[in-house]
């Protein structure tokens, strides 16, 4: 069944911010990918739709002095096609490549995709392996929060009324940094992740200074970060008996739901180890 909405395509960040602030009913449309089909789900939902798109401050990926910026707006064939991306931050870029298909991916943003804070969004576990900052728009006040304290709960994020996303930081590398990012999903080609996981090796050649992050989605209510694994895993030579180790503590740590429509836990528990490991084998600091 389809419901009528009313629509507003504000031509700039404070005009959409006084839009929601002053309409109760109102809320942020920018892909439409996640808005649009719950919306025609559910009954009593909001009616003004706020499109962003025409908001220039909301656009664009670009280096500053100490982080990269990414607009709200950009679109996942954005970061698909950004060169920087694929070389610094390639989890991110490797989420990209996965992500829905081609249509998807040129509506789909990375601001409705933490916002939406499915448990297994595909940007959840490159933005917290890189520290990355939310920064927020609202009426009165600009704020930056770290993602990890951003995304609150599924579905649940740090963002007041009448707030925007407007902008992701990811902290530039003072060190080399290599990462991967890879998931299972019940279908090749278009599904959300059954299982999600982002390695970032900090200092891949040197195993005395090496740190290596090791961050999860669909096994909890929020991506995270798994401290465990990744205390096992830094700052030595990883051979056959560290990494048997670290899986063994990785499957022991993680507590997928019984109800999730995408796999058992049973599966994501078989899975994580063999991930972890694949993924530190591409980066080549174990072989
Ligand atoms: C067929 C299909 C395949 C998909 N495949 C994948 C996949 O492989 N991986 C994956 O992770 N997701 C997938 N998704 C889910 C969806 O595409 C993503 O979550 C997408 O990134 C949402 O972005 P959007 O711009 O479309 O957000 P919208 O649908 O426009 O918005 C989503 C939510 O965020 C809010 N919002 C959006 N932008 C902002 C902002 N800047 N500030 C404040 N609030 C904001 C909206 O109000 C809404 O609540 C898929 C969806 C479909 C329909």
């Amino acid at each position: 069944m389809f419901r009528r909405f009313e629509y507003v395509s504000p031509l700039n960040l404070q005009e959409a911010i006084q839009t929601l602030t002053k309409h109760e009913q109102a809320v942020v449309f920018a892909g439409g990918t996640d808005l649009l089909p719950g919306l025609r789900l559910k009954s009593g939902s909001k009616k003004l739709l706020v499109d962003i798109k025409r908001c220039p401050e909301l656009k664009g990926i670009k280096e500053e002095q100490d982080h990269l910026s990414i607009g709200a707006l950009t679109t996942i064939r954005e970061i698909q096609q950004n060169q920087l991306i694929k070389e610094k931050y390639r989890a991110l870029w490797d989420a990209a490549n996965v992500f829905g298909c081609l249509e998807i991916r040129n509506r789909a943003t990375v601001g409705g995709n933490i916002v939406h804070a499915s448990p297994g969004a595909e940007s959840g576990t490159p933005l917290f392996a890189f520290e990355a900052e939310v920064e927020i728009t609202g009426l009165q006040e600009r704020r930056v929060v770290p993602i990890r304290e951003f995304w609150l709960d599924a579905g649940k994020v740090d963002l007041g009324s009448g707030e925007i996303v407007s902008r992701i930081l990811l902290p530039k590398h003072e060190r080399e940094v290599d990462s991967r990012y890879a998931r299972v999903s019940r279908v090749k080609g278009m599904d959300l992740a059954a299982l999600g996981i982002t390695v970032v090796v900090i200092d891949p050649g040197s195993p005395d200074t090496r740190e290596i992050r090791v961050a999860l989605s669909a096994v909890e209510r929020t991506p995270y970060r798994n401290s465990e694994a990744e205390a096992i895993l830094s700052h030595r030579e990883l051979d056959d008996s560290i990494i048997a180790f670290a899986k063994e503590r990785l499957i022991a740590s993680i507590h997928p739901r019984e109800t999730s429509l995408r796999a058992r836990p049973e599966y994501k528990r078989a899975m994580v180890g063999n991930l972890l490991e694949r993924l530190l084998k591409e980066m080549g600091v174990y072989r």
